[in-house]
């Protein structure tokens, strides 16, 4: 395929194929599948920024809002030199399945600037970012639009963006005499705790994966968590949250990684030790931890384990290590770590795949965690978030299961069977 949003709508061609004796009306189901296939709109500009030498730049932004017929759209705002529209509009439909799959109340967005940031000072950054909030202020808000953060886009990031949709609020008043009536800040989810952001929020998509584990190791009939051997690629904020949970459950971490490789122990090993290894300022791969032999990013795929979970990069499963891949079951905490191509020969080869828009749909759950306590102005403890996300991470795996069994196909179509039908549905309510 081409580009992502083809992915998105041959996928969606897939799903509907299955869906469609289900519907006594085809009709109306395809009138359905057809406005699903494109975004609701796609709000695109250049934004202006004056940059420290005093010059002024414009930057290609867009807003894709893709379906909002279970809830406000939701999705996160990427700054990155390869941003295009086809890959924000996939981006947005995902989103509308991943909120459809964890039933939480929204429909799906993505925004993205063309930049790369590591080319800006933190002056000019903060005001891209405020440009940004600028532009897609009067298409967002906590009953319409909700953004949040994506690749390269900070909780800070969300602060500024926040007191910018501020600001434009008050000017609007100023304008009109007329009192500005939404929240603004359950406009923007992601932000720093002291302005308004979840307690739990940083290790929630980590453990919600984790949550996922425990369902699949009872699906798969793995009994004893010391038995089941984990492998973990990457160790930022979600393989890290992700192996810590899994280790404190009693699961067998045996491999870890980070972009200058990792390391294999066999017996097991703890992932808050390696983490304070890390801190010290040396790559995994020089932790001094016993029992342990160096393996490189790729071996660590190919590790004989239970469980595998590529939480770095996307695009690491591939047709040419598909077949070496020795584990049971994968975990895709990563977006979109597993090409199309080697799906299938996964499948062949009987081995699990929990997509991404299920597995790492804990974070998107907590940033809906946020939004209610910004609506209710009452603020939750860590316990209370992290308690919530468990039922609706282990619903939303167990509802997958059943579709799985039921039409018997892979995880990863159950989800999409699953995630596209809730939206069908409501959408044929409102229609
Ligand atoms: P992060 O930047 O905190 O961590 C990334 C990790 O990957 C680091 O440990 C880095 O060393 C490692 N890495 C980089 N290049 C690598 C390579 N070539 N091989 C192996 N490891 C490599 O990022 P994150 O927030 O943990 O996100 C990881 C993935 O999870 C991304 O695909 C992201 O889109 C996805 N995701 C994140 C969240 C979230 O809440 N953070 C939510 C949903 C999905």
């Amino acid at each position: 395929m081409s580009n992502p949003h083809q992915n998105a709508v041959a996928q969606l061609e897939q799903v509907a194929a299955l869906l469609r004796p289900e519907y006594s009306d085809a009709a109306r189901f395809d009138a359905a599948i057809e406005q699903l296939k494109e975004p609701d709109r796609v709000i695109e500009g250049m934004i202006s920024v004056v940059m420290d030498d005093g010059s002024t730049k414009e930057f290609q932004a867009y807003r894709s809002q893709h379906n909002n017929a279970r809830g406000p759209y939701k999705g996160g705002i990427r700054f990155h030199p390869d941003v295009t529209k086809d890959e924000v509009k996939a981006l947005s439909t995902w989103m509308t399945w991943k909120c459809s799959v964890t039933d939480i109340p929204y429909g799906g967005g993505k925004g993205g600037v063309v930049v790369n940031p590591t080319e800006l000072s933190p002056a000019e950054l903060q005001r891209l970012s405020r440009a940004y909030a600028r532009f897609i202020a009067p298409h967002v808000g906590p009953w319409v639009d909700i953004p949040a953060p994506d690749v390269n886009t900070t909780p800070e990031i969300m602060a500024w963006m926040v007191d910018e949709y501020e600001q434009v609020a008050r000017e609007w008043s100023q304008q009109t005499g007329m009192t500005f009536q939404e929240n603004p800040r359950a406009t923007f989810t992601g932000k720093p705790v002291v302005f308004g952001g979840s307690q739990g929020r940083g290790e929630a998509t980590g453990l919600g994966g984790v949550y996922v584990l425990q369902e699949l190791a009872k699906a798969l009939a793995l009994h004893d968590p010391s038995e089941v051997t984990v492998a973990v690629q990457g160790f930022g904020n979600v393989g890290y949250w992700f192996a810590y949970h899994a280790h404190q459950l009693g699961y067998r971490v045996v491999a870890v990684s980070d972009s200058r490789g990792g390391i294999y122990v066999p017996e097991g090993l703890d992932p808050a030790a390696v983490l304070a290894c890390k801190k010290s300022g040396k790559p995994i791969s020089e932790c001094d931890v016993p029992g342990s032999t160096i393996v490189s990013n790729s071996d660590l795929l190919e590790l004989d384990v239970a469980i595998l979970v590529p939480s770095a990069l996307e695009n690491v499963i591939t047709k040419e290590n598909a077949s070496k891949i020795k584990a049971k079951a994968i975990i895709e905490m990563a977006n979109g770590p597993v090409i199309p191509e080697a799906d299938s020969i996964l499948e062949e080869r009987g081995i699990v795949s929990i997509p991404d828009v299920l597995a790492n749909a804990g974070g998107v759950t907590t940033s809906y965690f946020e939004w209610v306590q910004n609506l209710q102005g009452y603020y939750w403890t860590r316990d209370e978030v992290l308690a919530k996300l468990q039922p609706l991470m282990t619903s939303s795996f167990q509802t997958m299961w059943q579709m799985k069994e039921k039409q018997n196909v892979s995880p990863r179509m159950a989800t999409y069977l699953s995630a596209v039908k809730k939206v069908i549905d409501v959408m044929l309510l409102r229609s």
